[in-house]
């Protein structure tokens, strides 16, 4: 990656990785991947709102530590730095997608 590269859809990308290759052994992981790929799928185009970032955010947090394997953390954590580093390109983002909206 440099800095050309659109983050939301890398880690997008990695969402749908991990809801992908999910077992589906655990609940929080076989539910809760394929919310995050969803909802980061969304993330991408902007087609959100503001708010949704917290509850992309409270997903991750019921995944992490309830699995029993390391996919789920691995699953939690790319979304929980985009959160933590580029919330601001997210809202930015979701900002656009309304303004070509209207
Ligand atoms: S956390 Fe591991 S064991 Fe649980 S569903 Fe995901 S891949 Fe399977």
């Amino acid at each position: 990656m440099d800095k050309s590269t659109d983050l939301i859809y890398a880690i997008a990308r990695l969402s749908y990785f991990y809801k992908h290759e999910s077992c589906g052994q655990c609940t929080p992981c076989r539910e809760g991947t394929g919310w995050l790929w969803r909802m980061m799928t969304r993330m991408v185009r902007g087609a959100a709102c503001v708010e949704e970032i917290d509850m992309l955010l409270d997903v991750t947090k019921e995944i992490e530590g309830h699995t029993i394997c390391a996919h789920g953390d691995a699953a939690a954590w790319p979304i929980q730095g985009l959160i933590r580093h580029f919330r601001p390109m997210m809202e930015e983002r979701i900002l656009q997608y309304r303004k070509q909206a209207a």
